[in-house]
């Protein structure tokens, strides 16, 4: 995975013993009530650890290729990304695109509510307070901290996440990739581009 401009704090390995040790016994105690079996939550784990940013690079990819479906996208994205086979979890997924005018940049004010589904676990940077507050009051600011410097004629449109609202920011398609196929296009959607604090990789000269 790309590397992180914002690290969060070390985690204090006691609070983590801690945390680690009642997950534990709640796992124990709900198997042992009969809730939950192992082999489910195992599963669980396994369907969870398979998400991750390569999803929303394929979403974007085929969108970059596909103008078409692009458009299907940007009118609803939960029915976007299930056309592709990635399953949707209830929440409503809205697509916002990245132009040569609009810059989107996406935030949860109140907690860290992100797209699991499709990039995975949020970075720490975007569920701490200092990104939170920011993104909103100075989003120019931040994003020339993530080396995102845009032009004043460029409108930047910041979108607050709830629990039943995600966004996904399409990236701009990079210059210089006409006629890639969608893997490798798929190959310069990291992350942060999509969560909109960078552009997608350049390709390599
Ligand atoms: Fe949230």
């Amino acid at each position: 995975m790309s590397h992180d401009h914002h690290h969060g704090p070390t985690i204090d390995p006691e609070r983590l013993a801690y945390y680690q040790r009642m997950a534990t016994a709640v796992r124990e105690l709900l198997i042992e009530k009969g809730i939950l079996t192992d082999a489910q939550i195992v599963a669980t784990i396994k369907k969870m650890e398979a998400r991750g940013p390569a999803l929303g690079a394929r979403v974007v990819a085929h969108a970059w290729v596909d103008p078409n479906y692009k458009t299907r996208l940007l009118l609803d994205g939960s029915a976007g990304v299930e056309e592709l086979g990635i399953p949707v979890d209830g929440t409503r997924l809205i697509v916002v695109e990245n132009t040569e005018e609009v810059h989107n940049l996406v935030v949860c004010t109140l907690c860290s509510c992100y797209p699991r589904n499709i990039l995975g676990l949020p970075p720490d940077w975007y569920k701490k307070a200092a990104y939170r507050a920011r993104a909103v009051k100075e989003p120019r600011a931040v994003l020339a901290e993530f080396g995102t410097v845009l032009s004043d004629s460029v409108t930047i449109r910041v979108h607050d996440s709830t629990a039943d609202m995600r966004y996904l920011v399409l990236p701009a398609r990079p210059a210089g990739t006409e006629g890639w196929a969608e893997d490798k296009l798929a190959a310069l959607v990291n992350r942060d581009s999509m969560i909109g604090v960078q552009a997608a990789k350049e390709p390599e000269q």
